[in-house]
């Protein structure tokens, strides 16, 4: 059957975009972790520029089918051009699919990297707070704050199982909480000082909108918000 008009200029643009805008890396290592929505990707992408990055970027990758989703790289190495993922893959959807389909040696293709404008403050505490989508932007976070000691964090996370495994694959690891309020009433005993300590909020939308309510009531006024679902 003859392909019509419409299909032959969306497959030309198709094919378009993907030679010209899309670059293309490789998986090297897919770890799921048992028993937990989290699943650990390493990849090796030469084109990348990784020497430049200092604000925590996000990967625009192509998860098929023209959808494009947003992940953070953490633990990156410029000069093996090497970085990990994190992916929260308890729900359905194209970018969480695409994380559930991935094996080691498979081609992965981005569109861009874009900077989410947080980077740690030079001098003051640096606090990261989120949730399961938020631990490789906490992990970028604390590679780049120096020193290490400037940083705390804490995120709201599905089960002591991906506490524990958090714990034992990371030598840091953030304070955990399982559900809201307990991250809430966390963050009102630790009386942070309002001038000097920076909050990064990301994950869930309403979470981090929440989150930030919090912090104005207590004062603070150096939070950068970035919501990532929801
Ligand atoms: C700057 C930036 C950085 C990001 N970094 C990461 C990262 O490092 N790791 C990561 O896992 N995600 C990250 N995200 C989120 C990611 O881009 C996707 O939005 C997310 O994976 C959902 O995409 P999806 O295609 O699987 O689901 P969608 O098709 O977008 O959503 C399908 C349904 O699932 C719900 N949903 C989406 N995510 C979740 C979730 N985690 N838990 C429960 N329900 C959910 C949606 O509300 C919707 O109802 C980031 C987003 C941004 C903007």
């Amino acid at each position: 059957m003859e392909m019509s008009i419409a299909r032959q200029l969306k497959n030309k643009v198709q094919s378009l975009v993907n030679h010209r805008l899309l670059k293309q890396g490789s998986v090297l290592e897919v770890r799921r972790w048992p028993n937990s929505p989290l699943i650990e990707i390493d990849l090796h992408l030469p084109h990348m520029p990784m020497q430049e990055w200092s604000e925590v970027p996000a990967i625009k990758f192509n998860v098929g089918n023209w959808h494009f989703r947003d992940y953070t790289p953490f633990g990156w190495d410029a000069e093996t051009s090497t970085c990990s993922l994190l992916v929260d893959a308890a729900h359905s959807g194209p970018g969480s699919n695409w994380a559930k389909s991935l094996n080691m040696g498979d081609t992965v293709q981005y569109l861009k990297t874009e900077t989410t404008h947080q980077s740690p403050h030079g001098t003051n505490l640096v606090v990261a707070l989120g949730d399961n989508t938020s631990l490789a932007h906490l992990l970028a976070l604390r590679q780049l704050t120096l020193p290490a000691i400037r940083f705390t964090s804490a995120i709201l996370t599905d089960s002591h199982q991906t506490g524990s495994l958090l714990k034992s694959y990371f030598p840091w690891s953030p304070t955990l909480h399982f559900n809201e309020d307990a991250l809430m009433q966390w963050l009102l005993n630790e009386q942070y000082c309002t001038e000097h300590t920076s909050f990064y909020l990301t994950g869930n939308k309403a979470l981090v909108f929440r989150l930030r309510k919090v912090l104005h009531s207590l004062g603070h006024f150096n939070i950068k918000v970035k919501g990532f679902w929801g």
